[in-house]
């Protein structure tokens, strides 16, 4: 009796996942870099009661779980064997409010620019210099999303997340979050270890502008406002970077890299224009800089290409695999090193 009731149980678990897991799915249209991978298992995330099954059936079936939010900043190397989720959870609630700050808790699969646009509607600020940023809401706190000043550590309060191994529920303060330049903990330590569900930003009451970044300045004319900063930041980003549904891409696809100011001294002995800014007590040199110095604006491999305007900016208009991209960044990554003693990062996340 215990048997069949165990049976009908595990039977009509079977029937709920088979309804929220598809197999062989193709990843391309889940990517901006238009990668044709394909997943063995996904599953889109709408409701945050089916992640327990889904975790479940993960651990019981020995598969790895991948969460994707926009793909905006991935590269899948190849197939994925494992599970992929989908984060697609919506849901937008303001928590608190005081006369200077107001607390807002953010779903994870919310839109990353509809989310600022909201912000501005209800005169909540801060995000404005993030604005057209692709991606999701849980992904920004991933690596600290950044643009014109402004990175997205500085309106975060709390990140919820539930581990995947244990299904259990965990929150991480501002501090846990160990947020760096394009950095997080979520990036490293618990890579691959935590779903994030919800995001907690404590915005201001107030607007105040961070409009000293040349580009954005020349687009503003005195006051400046939210809207007009807003404004000022879609338009420069739409002039300058190409957008995937057109021309797919990851947006920068390697990180400035951070050097000391004695190999500063010693690369503008050969290289007296090269760009780089100060950041605390190094220097971050401008990687599309090196990349267009070294000539690979004009350079094709295999179809992948970077972006005639945007050295930084890998483009893979053919749809080629992630393979073919990945050797194309490693190929610029030996020319860098070779020529100017510096080793780039890869900032997308390389998914094997
Ligand atoms: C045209 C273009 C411009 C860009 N400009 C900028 C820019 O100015 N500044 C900047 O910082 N970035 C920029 N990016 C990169 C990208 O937009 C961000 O990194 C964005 O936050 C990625 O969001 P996503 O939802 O697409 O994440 P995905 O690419 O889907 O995932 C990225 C990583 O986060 C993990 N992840 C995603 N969601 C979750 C979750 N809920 N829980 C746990 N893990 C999760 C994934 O597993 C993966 O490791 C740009 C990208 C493009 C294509």
């Amino acid at each position: 009796m215990i048997y069949t009731y165990g049976c009908a149980l595990k039977l009509k678990r079977v029937r709920k996942i088979s309804r929220v897991v598809t197999t062989n799915v193709s990843l391309e249209a889940l990517n901006t870099l238009a990668i044709p991978a394909r997943a063995a298992h996904f599953a889109e995330l709408t409701d945050l009661a089916q992640l327990p099954l889904l975790l479940q059936f993960a651990r019981e079936s020995d598969l790895n779980v991948f969460i994707l939010g926009e793909g905006s900043n991935c590269v899948f190397a190849s197939d994925y064997s494992g599970l992929v989720i989908q984060q697609r959870l919506q849901g937008i609630d303001v928590q608190s409010e005081c006369s200077e700050r107001v607390l807002v808790k953010v779903a994870a699969g919310e839109n990353w620019h509809a989310f600022v646009q909201w912000c501005l509607a209800n005169n909540f600020h801060g995000l404005e210099n993030l604005a057209l940023i692709p991606g999701t809401v849980g992904a920004a706190p991933i690596q600290n999303i950044g643009a014109y000043g402004v990175e997205v550590e500085t309106f975060i309060e709390r990140v919820h997340a539930i581990e995947i191994d244990s299904g259990k529920a965990v929150q991480f303060s501002h501090a846990q979050c160990q947020f760096a330049y394009r950095e997080s903990v979520f990036k490293r330590a618990l890579r691959d270890r935590v779903v994030i569900t919800h995001v907690e930003f404590s915005l201001l009451k107030h607007f105040l502008a961070v409009s000293h970044y040349p580009s954005l300045s020349q687009q503003l004319t005195q006051p400046v406002t939210a809207q007009s900063l807003f404004d000022a930041v879609c338009t420069v980003r739409r002039s300058k970077l190409p957008d995937p549904i057109e021309i797919p891409n990851a947006g920068s696809f390697f990180k400035n890299p951070v050097i000391s100011s004695d190999q500063l001294i010693e690369l503008q002995r050969s290289f007296p224009s090269v760009v780089s800014y100060p950041v605390e007590s190094e220097f971050k040199v401008a990687a599309g800089w090196l990349i267009d110095q070294a000539g690979w604006k004009q350079k094709q491999l295999d179809c992948v290409i970077v972006h005639h305007d945007q050295a930084l900016v890998v483009t893979n208009p053919k749809h080629r695999p992630g393979a073919s991209v990945l050797q194309y960044a490693y190929n610029i990554q030996s020319d860098i090193k070779r020529r100017f003693g510096i080793d780039l990062e890869i900032e997308p996340r390389v998914i094997c």
